[in-house]
């Protein structure tokens, strides 16, 4: 039963000439799925509009050879090839009563073209903004006109492809429109630059060209940074662009408000909390009388409804909630609360676009996998027979495996070592920025609580002997792993002979001891092959406990893996602020009593630095000691009635958390199967 306090949020509401049956919007979104990957995709959105998102959009679609993102895997809308693989995506969305919308874009000078080569455009002459040595052409008119034309043709393609709401896109710092806009790209001196009414202009052209061709059956949603934290030297929410709504109020039938660039639209948990747009969006609804959505990770039923009744946002925008769970309407509208599978802003699903693959999520596993592997995020077929399941282990890995197959039917116990569960993501949510990664193990934990299926037994280490004698046809084992302390990672393929284990710490000693691991006047040096979030965590939690911490890396950068999460910049200068000092290009050459001495990673250049604690944040080593000792046994396996045994999440494969959570959940959707099926695929071609 739906709580009335959320009906606000199931109130239909007209854009344009269409009607979305909700307030849930699932706003422009990649998948690295784009136009390589279209039953994927298709199948991807169509479970979000099951899940009751009332709008569902695709990711970015360019509209012309020109925008040419490869190898980025986006939406392609280049001409009326596309149109069937657009074509599957629409229907997929129809077919529960939800709007298509797709957001038309062309990158200028973000996109190098690599494919087409084509000479990219900009608004001036400049260099794209990736790392291509290549530059973009200044347009002249007839490009400006071209350009309006490739608009227009590519809005009536989405029209043809079934699409009820059209973009014209200005964000992120990637789109040519957003270009034109700004003054530090656009250094025109016709009546495209230089004023405000001058560098509007394209932008105003393009909405009516959009709106003239399409506007009678689609809405046209004009999606627009407010913000991108740039302070004068960009668009800020207090001047340009509240100029800019202004001007346009009344034009699109739709704004979709947000910050650019990417890395400040999608902040992860470490660097922002739920709502943490408002404050930039917030005045857009007094200058508009249109519906205007927003994003902010909103994930709580209650903050979205004040948003809307406070007069904030009249669509609650979703990405990331959207991904995490494709359910959360439905959930909402069932008064299915505790159900919602909340996003924990960790940004893996980010990785997917910014590596060119399907992407990842941490607790949702089954994204990606819709299509190609036919996962329904919220069904699984009941097991077949009445085998029951031992689980070792309440780490993210057996904690989903455990869920999973409480939730096919079968009888699992699951039992911990330790006195919490949740293993890694209990030890790494206590770090600093990390609280919400704890919504990985509450949601396991508490669909577990809910089933009579399901025995769970806390502070129960398991030997082999103890599990022999269990006796349980099949047995998981996801026991985790341990930091190493011999330096062995991607620079140090072997143990460093030099490290004293007495001035070794690993990431578990900090994470069990707190900054107490080391004492108050003792120079700390952490050295990071890791090269995600652990190691600039540590360095935190050091030095925020008055460490004085040292923080060595092979890299050239700190934490480089977190591009990929779009924490790179955050991390480092949050390092930079309190004062860490950063040695990148550098790895261990030797340890004396109180020293550590480095080398250049690219000469034999070597110096000395202070130390008294080394933490090394290297690699890890599978906790596989169980397994082994389980092998040894084999021949008592069948007397005591064990029919299989399998290692799963970081026993298995040290890993993301996304993947022990995968692994978990694999194992749960396979149990029974005498063969693991293949997912499906679609990149043989067309021959
Ligand atoms: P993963 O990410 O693969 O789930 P974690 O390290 O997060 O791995 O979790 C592993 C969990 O298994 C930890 O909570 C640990 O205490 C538990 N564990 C390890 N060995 C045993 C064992 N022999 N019996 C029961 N639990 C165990
Ligand atoms: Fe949220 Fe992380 Fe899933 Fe992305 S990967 S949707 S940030 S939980």
């Amino acid at each position: 039963m739906r709580d009335p306090r959320y009906d606000i949020l199931f109130e239909p509401i007209k854009i344009g000439p269409v009607t979305t049956r909700n307030r849930f919007y699932q706003v422009p979104h990649c998948t690295g799925m784009g136009h390589r990957y279209p039953q994927a995709e298709a199948r991807l959105r169509g479970i979000k509009a099951e899940g009751g998102w009332g709008v569902v959009s695709t990711q970015e679609a360019e509209i012309h050879a020109s925008s040419d993102l490869t190898p980025a895997n986006e939406a392609r809308i280049w001409g009326a090839d596309d149109i069937p693989a657009l074509r599957l995506l629409t229907e997929a969305v129809h077919e529960h009563d939800s709007l298509a919308a797709i957001q038309l874009a062309h990158n200028g000078l973000h996109s190098a073209n690599r494919y087409s080569r084509v000479a990219p455009i900009a608004p001036s002459s400049a260099i794209v903004d990736g790392d291509d040595p290549v530059q973009a052409r200044a347009m002249d008119k007839s490009d400006i006109v071209a350009f309006r034309k490739w608009h227009v043709d590519a809005a009536l393609r989405a029209q043809d492809a079934g699409f009820d709401i059209i973009y014209v896109y200005a964000g992120h710092d990637m789109t040519l429109l957003q270009h034109f806009l700004l003054a530090r790209h656009n250094h025109r001196t016709d009546e495209y630059g230089g004023s405000f009414e001058n560098r509007l202009r394209l932008f105003r052209e393009v909405i009516e060209d959009t709106k003239e061709a399409v506007g009678e059956t689609c809405a046209v949603a004009v999606r627009l940074a407010v913000d991108e934290l740039l302070g004068s030297g960009g668009i800020q929410h207090d001047s340009e662009a509240r100029d800019i709504i202004e001007a346009l109020a009344e034009e699109p039938d739709l704004w979709d408000v947000n910050l650019s660039d990417w890395s400040n639209d999608s902040q992860t948990s470490r660097f922002s909390d739920e709502g943490f747009q408002e404050r930039y969006t917030g005045f857009v609804k007094s200058v508009t009388t249109k519906p205007v959505v927003g994003v902010g990770r909103y994930t709580s039923p209650d903050t979205m409804a004040r948003v809307i009744k406070s007069g904030h946002l009249d669509l609650i925008g979703a990405a990331r909630p959207s991904i995490a769970d494709p359910f959360l309407p439905k959930k909402i509208e069932t008064g299915e609360i505790e159900a919602i599978r909340e996003c924990i802003g960790c940004n893996i699903c980010v990785m997917g676009d910014n590596t060119s693959t399907p992407m990842r999520c941490t607790q949702n596993p089954t994204m990606a996998e819709e299509w190609r592997r036919g996962w329904h995020p919220e069904i699984i077929p009941q097991v077949t027979k009445s085998d029951p399941y031992l689980i070792v282990g309440g780490g993210p890995a057996g904690l989903e495996a455990a869920r999973a197959l409480v939730q096919r039917g079968a009888d699992v116990t699951l039992s911990e070592a330790g006195s919490t569960w949740g293993g890694r993501v209990t030890s790494e949510s206590a770090l600093p920025g990390l609280a919400a990664w704890g919504r990985v193990r509450d949601w396991r934990l508490w669909q577990l609580q809910q089933a009579s299926n399901a025995e769970l037994y806390l502070e129960s280490p398991l030997e082999a002997s103890d599990i022999l004698e269990f006796g349980v046809p099949h047995v998981a084992l996801a026991t985790g792993s341990t930091w190493r302390a011999d330096g062995v990672g991607r620079a140090h393929r072997r143990p460093l002979s030099f490290l004293d284990p007495a001035r070794v710490l690993t990431p578990d000693d900090i994470m069990t001891k707190g900054a107490a691991a080391v004492s108050t006047d003792d120079p700390v040096v952490i050295f990071d092959d890791d090269r995600f979030y652990m190691a600039s965590v540590l360095a935190e939690v050091l030095v925020d406990a008055g460490r004085e911490v040292v923080f060595i890396t092979p890299a050239p950068i700190v934490s480089p893996w977190s591009e990929n999460t779009l924490e790179q910049d955050r991390i480092q200068r949050r390092l930079v602020e309190k004062q860490v000092r950063i040695i990148p290009l550098h790895n261990l050459a030797d340890m004396s009593p109180d020293t550590l001495t480095l080398s250049c990673v690219y000469t034999e250049t070597t110096q000395v630095i202070d130390c008294a604690k080394l933490v090394t944040v290297t690699s890890r080593r599978p906790n596989d000691q169980l397994w082994l000792d389980l092998i040894s046994m084999k021949d008592q396996w069948a007397d005591a009635g064990i029919q299989t045994v399998n290692r799963i999440g970081d026993c298995y494969a040290p890993s993301l958390i996304a993947m022990a959570v995968q692994a978990g959940h694999k194992y749960a959707r396979h149990a029974e199967l005498e063969n693991e099926p293949q997912p499906l695929r679609e990149d043989f071609g067309h021959v």
